[in-house]
């Protein structure tokens, strides 16, 4: 079990020393490894779909291979979130050669997702999808307020990509995303959509989640009149604990719970 894990249960849990705590699975065989993550790959599309983050082709979730990390696993193009399966995705390299699947998939998807995978080593999972109220909040061109602890998760800690030229289609691009991205956890693509990373699977969907519905709150906000913000000493404080690697991991589990109870197809 992960110690930094089991440190902060005990300070974020009443009772954790005498009840179990979940925590992230860890695995000794690679391929059970693999299988694992595109399990949780999969699942991580029905919570999208359950958030109804789908708009017809658009959107792509990645995760960095366990056995091969210079690769990684994507949504074929054309299945709605609802319907993909493990079995679906597609293994692709930082080439664009397709290592594992049956499917094409979006090019958007490589050009984005592989150069984040390249820059950033500590990134397991990138999500990005135009949801109704990420694409709204792009259009503002700033970054989200500290105004909820909740929000308090993106503070300091996500930016703003303020170039928008069309659908991306190069791996030029994709690099400018990432260096926008720097060391941050998430990126809002001005007039397009949001973009999330994690060193899981489980937190960059969760995050993901997050940042969507923290825009919604700040959109309904400001439409209802000033804002009063939290301050920056706070603002950090409550970033390290509510974005902490436990937290931001175990924000996925209730979502995980009801995608699985509603149909859990997305294992097969
Ligand atoms: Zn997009």
């Amino acid at each position: 079990m992960n110690t930094s894990f089991t440190e902060q249960a005990k300070r974020m849990t009443i009772g954790s020393e005498k009840f179990n705590v979940p925590m992230p699975q860890t695995f000794d065989d690679p391929l059970k490894q693999r299988e694992y993550d595109k399990q949780r790959l999969a699942a991580g599309f029905r919570v999208f779909a359950l958030h109804g983050f789908d708009e017809g082709l658009a959107g792509h979730i990645t995760q960095r291979d366990c056995i091969d990390p210079e690769t990684f696993w994507v949504n074929p193009v054309g299945i709605h979130f609802a319907h993909i399966k493990a079995s679906d995705l597609v293994r692709v390299d930082h080439k664009g050669n397709i290592i594992d699947g049956n499917s094409p998939i979006n090019t958007a998807a490589f050009a984005i997702h592989s150069r984040i995978h390249q820059a950033r080593p500590d990134v397991n999972a990138v999500a990005h999808a135009h949801t109704k109220y990420g694409r709204a909040f792009s259009a503002l061109g700033k970054e989200l307020a500290p105004i909820s602890q909740d929000a308090c998760v993106f503070y300091q800690n996500h930016t703003v990509f303020d170039v928008f030229t069309g659908v991306v289609a190069e791996l030029s691009e994709g690099d400018m995303i990432a260096e926008s991205l720097g060391d941050k956890i998430a990126v809002i693509l001005q007039n397009h959509g949001l973009l999330t990373v994690g060193k899981s699977l489980d937190a960059a969907v969760a995050n993901f989640a997050l940042m969507d519905s923290c825009c919604q709150s700040q959109l309904l906000a400001q439409a209802a009149g000033e804002m009063r913000l939290i301050d920056h000493d706070i603002a950090i404080k409550t970033r390290q604990a509510n974005g902490s690697d436990l937290v931001t991991w175990g924000n996925f589990q209730p979502l995980y719970q009801i995608v699985a109870a509603q149909d859990n197809s997305f294992l097969d």
